[in-house]
């Protein structure tokens, strides 16, 4: 049995509104049974933007971009022929070259969209999303292929500068490596540990059941149950989870047109909160994942609002404890999500 912890933390604070003393005030503390982080859920406070994004502050081309049409071919190289034979990835709009900044044994950079500088939130439709996951697959499938031994494939993404993204274009990257993000080996350590159910449920089964039957589920389509997580690392999170998946390179094309409708819908929540930046990871589990029960994860947590002079949302709680403080409860935030699935 997955074991779901929660404290309330029995927090005071002076009474603003009643002019005098200490009023009780609700703050609860989680402990994640999946990758074992604890979070602490505040109430009272506004983190949140309440004005909309202030997209043309960036939004304007105001010199040389290497991800734009008329300079990628010149700006980037190709792959080596052996992993890529013509050395070139497009589909649609979308384009996957190799990452100039090696962070991965194999990394690549993927443009939703050569054609257009920037997107604002609105822009990441389901038909853009999935041209570039599906070029991104790709890449990751021919990768794998050529070295065998590389176990642990992510497609990830920051999105404007406060989320640690580098080029205003909007990209994706991937990672392939020999050895796990400290996630990745969190949770194939807890899918290790675990005592498979009766019918072989896994342990990521058992947590989207829990999501299930406790104001945390949001929507299921195609093979991916979408789900707010029980103790957050990050602010509006939201998971899909994949029913039968334990590796990125096992997903078909189907499966990442279920998945960019989802994420668009997500999208769309964030856009009904005024928020704007966000971080993604689609996240395999390597060699020895199908056979532990890991299954494939897509998480998606907002970041601080485009915004001149924004506070950070990322604070020695999350830098330091690495613990996050966030201010709306996984099943508030599941209840406005599901909203953009109907
Ligand atoms: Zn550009």
């Amino acid at each position: 049995m997955l074991e779901f912890v929660e404290r309330d933390l029995k927090a005071q604070a002076p009474d603003l509104v009643g002019g005098s003393g200490f009023q009780d005030v609700r703050l609860t503390y989680r402990i994640d049974p999946l990758l074992g982080n604890s979070s602490r859920l505040i109430s009272g406070s506004k983190l949140q933007p309440s004005e909309p994004p202030e997209y043309s502050m960036i939004s304007e081309r105001t010199g040389f971009c290497p991800f734009c049409i008329d300079a990628i071919d010149e700006a980037t190289f190709p792959f080596p022929d052996e992993l890529i034979p013509g050395g070139k990835i497009s589909l649609g709009s979308s384009r996957v070259v190799p990452n100039i900044l090696a962070y991965s044994t194999y990394s690549a950079v993927g443009i939703y969209d050569t054609t257009r500088h920037f997107l604002t939130l609105k822009d990441f439709d389901e038909a853009l999303l999935a041209n570039a996951f599906k070029a991104m697959g790709y890449h990751t499938q021919m990768v794998r292929r050529h070295d065998p031994e590389l176990e642990f494939s992510s497609i990830n993404a920051n999105y404007l500068a406060s989320s640690g993204s580098s080029l205003v274009h909007p990209h994706l990257q991937s990672s392939n490596d020999y050895v796990p993000l400290t996630t990745q080996r969190l949770f194939l350590q807890r899918c290790r540990s675990y005592l498979r159910g009766e019918n072989g449920e896994t342990v990521f089964d058992e947590y989207v059941k829990a999501a299930n039957t406790s104001g945390r589920f949001i929507a299921d389509t195609g093979r991916i149950s979408w789900i707010t997580p029980f103790a957050p690392i990050g602010f509006n999170e939201v998971w899909g989870v994949f029913k039968d998946n334990s590796d990125i390179i096992q997903l078909t094309d189907y499966d990442y047109d279920e998945l960019s409708a989802g994420l668009s819908k997500v999208f769309s929540a964030y856009e009904a909160a005024n928020l704007s930046a966000f971080n993604f990871s689609l996240q395999g589990g390597g060699n020895e994942g199908a056979q532990l029960g890991y299954r494939v994860n897509f998480r998606v947590v907002s970041r601080s609002p485009l915004q001149p002079f924004y506070r950070s949302d990322a604070t020695y709680f999350e830098r330091l404890g690495l613990e996050a403080m966030i201010d709306l409860s996984p099943e508030d935030w599941a209840e406005q999500v599901q909203l953009q699935f109907h």
